[in-house]
């Protein structure tokens, strides 16, 4: 009897050590892991929808360098100001002053504990070679996620030129003419009317994105010969649900 009474106490022991030793390491090696994502996919893929829904789900940061960009001008921030005089002049803002506040913004506010998402960024190669080298001398620690979102052209178009908004500035919800809710042409939240974008227009979509794809094969094209991996995120025919799910698979 106390043979078996020490044999079951000695197991407990055992299995409770490796589990509070396992649980340990993942939970030290986790946080360890620092992650930088930046998504790639045409406008309509649902970069923005995916991203929302790993802040909100599983409390990603993330940020926008269109955003820091307006509250740098805002608040009058000395690179608010400079950018404010550029965008003034009508010209284009340098890569070099668009890298440097996401990377001074990063340092002072990035929550090293969780994964963070570049919206918006990098838009130019000039961009994309500046950040790459800053994290490489800056950052070692963290690793660079490059998603490219994979979605046919032809849905995308679908997607877009099928969009319907509230034409009620305040609601501004978004249907596609495939839900039966909309049939009727009207806004289920305010009872406006809806109405089809003017960018949303076929042929508008169409150069939108080959204007996309141009810029995006050029950034790809320099993350590729730098040594960079791209992991490809196929989403034909997935609802947002499924392509977050997707998402967290390969996480
Ligand atoms: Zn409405």
């Amino acid at each position: 009897m106390n043979k078996i009474i020490g044999y079951i106490i000695f197991t407990i022991v055992v299995v409770s050590t490796i589990f509070l030793y396992t649980k340990y390491y993942k939970a030290n090696d986790m946080k360890q892991e620092k992650v930088i994502f930046t998504f790639f996919g045409a406008p309509g893929c649902g970069k923005g929808t995916l991203a929302e829904q790993a802040v909100n789900k599983l409390g990603f940061q993330v940020i926008s360098t269109g955003d820091l960009c307006r509250k740098n001008i805002a608040e009058q921030t000395e690179v608010g100001k400079e950018i404010e005089k550029i965008i003034k002049a009508g010209k284009l803002v340098p890569d070099e002053l668009i890298t440097g506040m996401l990377t001074d913004w990063i340092k002072q506010n990035a929550d090293p504990d969780k994964p963070l998402i570049l919206d918006g960024f990098p838009r130019t190669k000039g961009q994309a070679r500046i950040f790459a080298q800053y994290l490489k001398e800056n950052m070692p620690e963290y690793k660079f996620r490059i998603i490219k979102i994979d979605l046919s052209e032809e849905e995308i178009v679908s997607r877009l030129a099928g969009r319907r908004v509230c034409e009620n500035k305040a609601c501004q919800a978004v249907y596609h003419i495939s839900m039966p809710e909309v049939q009727d042409g009207i806004c289920k939240k305010c009872g406006s009317k809806l109405i089809s974008r003017a960018d949303d227009k076929e042929e508008v979509v169409r150069e939108r994105l080959n204007v996309y794809n141009k810029n995006e094969k050029e950034l790809l094209d320099f993350y590729k010969s730098n040594g960079f991996e791209i992991e490809t995120l196929n989403i034909a025919g997935l609802s947002r649900k499924q392509v977050f799910e997707k998402f967290k698979s390969i996480l």
